[in-house]
């Protein structure tokens, strides 16, 4: 993945996948590792659209999903 400079110095660095992947669980909003050409760390970006999701993110909207709160027929989710 291509890194803009100007991104890579106003993101969070993270000295590992693993790192990155603790603060996004906690954050309110999807959030994907990613690692930066530049730095050779890793940043964060929520843009996860047509990206393979976190494991966490995966349980957390599982998770979240309750079929008896949503009566007659499920709105297609985007
Ligand atoms: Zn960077």
């Amino acid at each position: 993945m291509r890194t803009n400079p100007g991104v890579c110095q106003r993101k969070a660095r993270y000295a590992s996948e693993a790192e990155a992947l603790e603060v996004a669980a906690r954050a309110p909003f999807p959030l994907r590792p990613y690692k930066c050409g530049l730095c050779r760390r890793y940043h964060l970006t929520s843009r996860t659209k047509g990206m393979k999701l976190p494991k966490f993110e995966l349980e957390r909207r599982s998770s979240n999903s309750s079929p008896s709160l949503s009566r007659g027929g499920g709105s297609p989710e985007g």
